[in-house]
């Protein structure tokens, strides 16, 4: 066999798709008409605070490595945050690990829980990077359709029907990126008890927790008997508008928390100093930036999700995260032809729903973490491509 003609990437990452947010981003770039409700992504700048604490400290040469947990000062702040907001204790020294975002703290998660062949179960539409981190963990995604009928919550009984002897962890993401749905503590507590019923781990995204609009969010190893077999994973990017800085967290039982450590200090050694010390700043003093923040998320999502109705797409009432997922039913077309001549016809970026998964066909996921003249203009837009496509003056490519 002739060395050269073998592939040079492996099968599994050759054979990954992109995601489909990314796809639709880089479409866009480059193009000032574009109004653009494609990336999940604060348009506030990280609060002034921060900066200026990290800009401090590394006058003071504050560039070093840190400790593969991170740094204590850090890990303690994360839990007296947690403790004092749902009332779970974490212990800064082995119960917390401060990763480079949610993504590298998810990605770690699935390779210290799993072995070749575990499945994990993975609700949808969810978040793009949940199913790849299963695989690359050499684990085995199972997942299970949620509904716009029940505001796209996971049921107990579809989890229940989805277990295998197979069976290791259950991933959820309330309030989820894309639908915004969030779940009750009730409902949840239902979902717990069917993860003790089976001995799952849970791993809880709850980056969106702080943009919760309706109620209180949940915590989920508040809920009862959750505290011994859920890992909370939670990140600076979205509540306090850090994405760049890459600083995230996971709160879990010492053995998983521990075997998490052993694979990120080999492979990242610590999260940035500089994320590390604007993360402390934002848990410690930006407590008032980030509820100002929210309730300019909030003013937006009522604007938005009550224009996309008025102008003819059914949009579930998000009640979390800053996505609103409207439904592209009732035009015909499939997402991706719709977002896409969308963007060419009306110069409006959004991203078809499949990219959460095969059951987000006929959706489309708009973030409105955007300004309210931008988010008036892109309906104004959009209610313009649905009046051409209804009079029949633009052909879509299927
Ligand atoms: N989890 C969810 C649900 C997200 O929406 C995102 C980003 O969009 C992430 C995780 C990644 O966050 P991070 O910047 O902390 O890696």
């Amino acid at each position: 066999m002739n060395p050269q003609k073998r592939p040079l990437a492996s099968h599994m990452a050759a054979t990954m798709p992109p995601s489909g947010i990314r796809e639709f981003f880089d479409l866009v770039i480059g193009r000032d008409d574009v109004v653009s409700l494609g990336v999940g992504e604060p348009d506030f700048a990280t609060p002034w605070k921060i900066c200026d604490a990290v800009i401090d400290s590394l006058r003071n040469g504050a560039t070093s490595y840190t400790s593969n947990h991170g740094l204590i000062e850090l890990r303690r702040a994360i839990s007296t945050d947690i403790a004092t907001r749902y009332g779970v204790e974490y212990h800064p020294e082995t119960e917390i690990v401060v990763t480079m975002g949610v993504s590298e703290g998810m990605d770690v998660a699935m390779r210290a829980i799993l072995n070749p062949g575990d499945e994990v179960i993975v609700p949808e539409p969810c978040y793009v990077s949940y199913k790849p981190s299963v695989v690359f963990a050499g684990g085995v995604p199972v997942t299970i359709t949620t509904y716009e009928k029940d505001d796209f919550k996971l049921r107990p009984e579809a989890l229940r029907a989805a277990i295998t002897p197979k069976t290791r962890a259950l991933v959820i993401g309330y309030p989820s990126n894309p639908t915004g749905a969030v779940m009750t503590g009730k409902e949840l507590a239902q979902i717990a008890a069917v993860a003790r019923e089976h001995d799952l781990i849970v791993l809880s995204d709850e980056i969106y927790a702080h943009l919760t609009y309706d109620g209180t969010h949940t915590c989920f190893s508040s809920l009862p008997g959750m505290r011994e077999r859920t890992l909370i994973l939670n990140g600076f990017s979205k509540a306090y508008a850090m994405t760049g800085w890459r600083i995230g967290y996971a709160c879990g039982p010492a053995e998983i928390v521990n075997a998490m450590v052993r694979i990120h200090a080999y492979t990242a050694l610590c999260a940035p100093i500089m994320g590390q010390i604007g993360a402390t700043e934002a848990l410690l003093h930006c407590e008032d930036e980030m509820r100002r923040m929210v309730s300019a998320y909030d003013q937006r999502r009522r604007l938005f999700v009550a224009g996309l109705n008025e102008i003819g797409l059914r949009c579930f009432e998000p009640r979390g995260a800053f996505y609103a997922f409207p439904s592209i039913e009732a035009t015909g077309l499939k997402s991706r032809a719709f977002a896409k001549s969308l963007l060419f016809e009306e110069s409006v970026a959004a991203v078809p729903g499949d990219a959460f998964g095969p059951c987000g066909e006929g959706y489309l996921r708009c973030t409105y973490a955007t300004s309210l003249d931008n988010l008036k203009l892109a309906l104004e837009r959009m209610h313009g491509f649905l009046e051409k496509l209804r009079g029949g003056s633009i052909a879509v490519d299927e």
